[in-house]
């Protein structure tokens, strides 16, 4: 992509209804638009970063087993009456009629929804265990959005329903699912640390929220500190492997938000207790038959009696984190995207546009990076070389492929890399080799 014609709309004053760095650098690197409170549009950029979570997430629950589908928007109030909890949800639910004066909402979540797709198809207990997911916008009337797109009032999540006849079966998904996140946020660049939660409105007994560390997260957070040292990667993939030891080694250490914080138990940790704020970033469920009672959703066992299903949801927000991983990657100059998840992998600089030489070997980096299937970012720009190192350290791609008249006398040019700084000279077929390695 050029620069010169990319929708790229970056701000040069902070602007100043931002309180926290995360939306201050998504309005300044041209990410996103407000539209109105809570509700963003996606600019060309901040889509780009949106999609590359997405992606990280989606492949993490299809390697565990989970199938992609995907349901509406828009529910039928009649649902979440069967469930009982039309009126339960209270004023965060966006409702609607429509023209024949049928009660209507903007989805929230998809339990409800979830439960009478499985009821409706599913006949046996072969047709189980099941987890399904979708990777949809959702609309909560937040009292108080805030924090750009981290407490929006539209956003998008992942969300997945587990569907199983045992209680035994329930935790088995949970257990997938629950080393699918460590490994999603891994791959995120991020450092979540699943605590043992309230289940809230969703309901059930048994629940984690994964929660990264960062200044301006909304609660208090406290951890043993050994998860700071975990490697979820070093995980193997067997999903059909029995993962309650899992399970069990990344639950055994104390860590807990504020509400399920037990004092006596943090304080016996003595020096190795993290005391820190938090962002949740996923939030998993077992509950059970809570939906799935009043909703009558059930198979037929082995022995041809009705069985009411065992569920789980979990949920994943997608569009929180792009806010989340800013504020767990930048520096005073701008964002230090993660490479996963970075629009593009290599800023390009020209530091002479319209010197003949500097643009043609500009261009030829630009043709052969890009057909090697490299993402680049090329600043072709008339522009002071400052104001565009400037712009390039902003938006935080991984690498700064820098290229002026000067190093071409001697046949080089620059990578700098945006995390640490580093800088290295090196001839330009070394530095292609380098960025397609
Ligand atoms: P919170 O406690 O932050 O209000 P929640 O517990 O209500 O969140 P869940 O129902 O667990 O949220 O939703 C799953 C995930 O969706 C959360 O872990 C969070 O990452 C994301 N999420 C929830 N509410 C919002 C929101 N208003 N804006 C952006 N993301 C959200
Ligand atoms: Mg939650």
């Amino acid at each position: 992509m050029r620069l010169s014609t990319y929708f790229l709309p970056v701000l040069k004053e902070t602007p100043n209804e931002a309180q926290i760095v995360s939306h201050r650098l998504m309005l300044r690197a041209g990410m996103i638009r407000q539209s109105s409170a809570g509700i963003y549009s996606w600019l060309p950029l901040g889509l780009r970063v949106l999609r590359k979570i997405e992606g990280i997430v989606r492949e993490e629950q299809d390697r565990a087993g989970a199938q992609e589908l995907l349901m509406p928007t828009i529910q039928s109030a009649e649902l979440w009456q069967e469930s009982g909890r039309y009126d339960a949800y209270g004023p965060e639910m966006l409702r609607i009629r429509d023209r024949h004066d049928r009660e209507m909402l903007y989805g929230p979540t998809n339990e409800e929804q979830i439960t009478e797709i499985f009821r409706g198809l599913a006949r046996s207990y072969r047709d189980v265990p099941k987890i399904l997911y979708h990777i949809q916008w959702k609309f909560r009337d937040e009292i108080r959005p805030r924090f750009g797109v981290m407490r929006g009032r539209e956003f998008l999540m992942k969300d997945s329903y587990s569907f199983d006849t045992t209680a035994d079966g329930a935790r088995r998904a949970y257990y997938k699912m629950f080393v699918a996140y460590l490994r999603t946020f891994a791959r995120l660049g991020l450092k979540a640390i699943p605590m043992r939660a309230d289940t809230g409105p969703i309901g059930g007994d048994l629940s984690h929220e994964f929660i990264i560390l960062a200044e301006t997260g909304e609660s208090q957070v406290f951890c043993h500190k050994s998860f700071l040292e975990k490697d979820p990667l070093a995980l193997g993939l067997d999903y059909a492997a029995d993962l309650k030891p899992v399970f069990d080694d990344w639950t055994h250490d104390y860590a807990a938000t504020e509400e399920m914080h037990d004092a006596a138990k943090a304080a016996a940790l003595g020096d190795d207790l993290v005391t820190a704020r938090g962002i949740e970033v996923g939030h998993i469920f077992y509950f059970g038959t809570k939906y799935s009672k009043p909703m009558g959703a059930t198979v037929a066992g082995p022995d041809g009696q009705p069985v009411t299903l065992e569920m789980g949801s979990y949920g994943i927000g997608v569009s929180r984190l792009v806010g989340a991983i800013i504020e767990a990657c930048h520096d005073d100059n701008g964002i230090v995207w993660p490479e996963s998840v970075a629009p593009f992998k290599v800023g390009l600089v020209n530091l002479k546009s319209g010197d003949a030489e500097t643009d043609g070997m500009c261009e030829k980096l630009y043709a052969e990076l890009t057909a090697a299937g490299v993402e680049v970012l090329y600043d072709d720009r008339d522009e002071r070389a400052g104001s565009k190192f400037a712009t390039m350290d902003l938006l935080g791609l991984p690498y700064q492929l820098v290229v002026g008249p000067k190093g071409l006398k001697d046949g080089v040019v620059e990578i700098k890399a945006r995390a640490g700084g580093d800088r290295e000279t090196l001839s330009p077929e070394a530095a292609i080799a380098r960025l397609t390695a």
